[in-house]
């Protein structure tokens, strides 16, 4: 173990990894074979087009430590398939899947002693690509950098596994239909600062971005990605501007193949989600997090009295219980990194 962290005082922030990986390329594709350097700042150009045209794309995936002392990966293969759909949307060549793997296993690797013991938390890798060469005009850049860091983070439910407060937003939208909202480009983070702000100081945890286009159907909260439960069917905002979250996927593959419940993608509307018997939210921070109440224009609708419903408690069960190896993994969905 390193001497230099103390694993019982994790929050989610920045203390980065001993080792960091860089690859570069230029606009033929072709990247080259990258080097693993100590963690550190990085020249860049002032006419980068990533600092002036936003021409950037970022990945959060997390390694953990079993119970055995195993450490582990979450399906990073669907995270660099992602990237690459992104890739495609802004002008970036793809970092090839394979490699983007083998990088990530490799880098865990290099920093070991910074995966926190099992059950103080993970490591977070966040997997960057970037156009860092200059341009003047709105254009793509004509070179580009893939960049991983990894820092460990605390386990987000510090208090246990409670639930939160959410509030619908009618003052802001997250994206707009064919726009960026469905890839992870840097572009759609920032403009999510000032509707968090503003929910938070009415005492809210974060906020509900309703759709651009009618203004009607919920499409995600903050950066995960929304589920409601009715009877024995999980709800959840078809794909479109909102993120295609690896979570989501998995949750919706456990609700259906592990626990028989029917699985609806579609246009949920507040009213629907008003009715539900549970909600939660789901993304690789978060996990899944229970939705203790969600209020949209001063009308409030609780569920179950704050408590976990046993819907969500179950899908939160069997989703860490297989992160964590300590439940068959029936989908291969595990990596191991050592
Ligand atoms: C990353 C992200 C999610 C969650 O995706 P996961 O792959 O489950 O981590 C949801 N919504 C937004 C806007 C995101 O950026």
């Amino acid at each position: 173990m390193s001497p230099k962290i103390d694993f019982d005082k994790l929050s989610f922030s920045i203390m980065p990894g001993e080792t960091m990986f860089i690859s570069k390329c230029k606009p033929d594709g072709v990247w080259d074979q990258g080097a693993y350097l100590p963690y550190g700042d990085i020249p860049i150009s002032p006419a980068a087009g990533v600092l002036n045209y936003g021409q950037g794309l970022f990945e959060g995936l997390k390694a953990l430590q079993t119970k055995e002392g195993k450490v582990v990966l979450f399906r990073p293969a669907e995270n660099a398939i992602r990237m690459g759909e992104g890739a495609h949307r802004i002008c970036i060549p793809a970092y090839p899947a394979d490699k983007f793997v083998e990088v990530i296993r490799e880098l865990v690797r290099r920093n070991i002693e910074f995966v926190p013991p099992y059950g103080k938390g993970s490591l977070y890798i966040r997997p960057c690509l970037w156009g860092t060469g200059p341009v003047l005009g709105v254009s793509p850049a004509p070179e580009f950098t893939f960049m991983v860091y990894v820092s460990p983070v605390g386990p987000y439910f510090k208090t246990g596994f409670k639930p939160i407060k959410l509030e619908i937003t009618r003052e802001f939208h997250r994206a707009a239909p064919k726009g960026t909202g469905g890839v992870k480009s840097i572009g759609n983070y920032a403009g999510a600062m000032l509707p968090a702000k503003t929910t938070k100081a009415k005492g809210f945890n974060e906020c509900i971005y309703l759709d651009a286009r009618e203004d009607k159907y919920i499409e995600e909260v903050g950066a995960a990605n929304f589920f409601c439960v009715k009877g024995k069917t999980v709800i959840t905002p078809r794909l479109g501007s909102i993120l295609p979250g690896i979570t989501r996927k998995s949750v919706m593959q456990i609700a259906q193949d592990v626990m028989g419940m029917k699985v609806v993608e579609k246009n949920v509307s507040v009213e629907e989600a008003f009715d539900a018997d549970e909600a939660f939210c789901s993304g690789t921070a978060a996990v899944i997090s229970p939705i203790g109440s969600i209020t949209c224009e001063g009308l409030e609708k609780v569920y179950n009295n704050f408590e976990v419903g046993p819907v969500t408690r179950e899908l939160y069960d069997h989703l860490t219980r297989i992160q964590l190896c300590e439940e068959a993994d029936r989908f291969g969905w595990i990596v191991p990194v050592v």
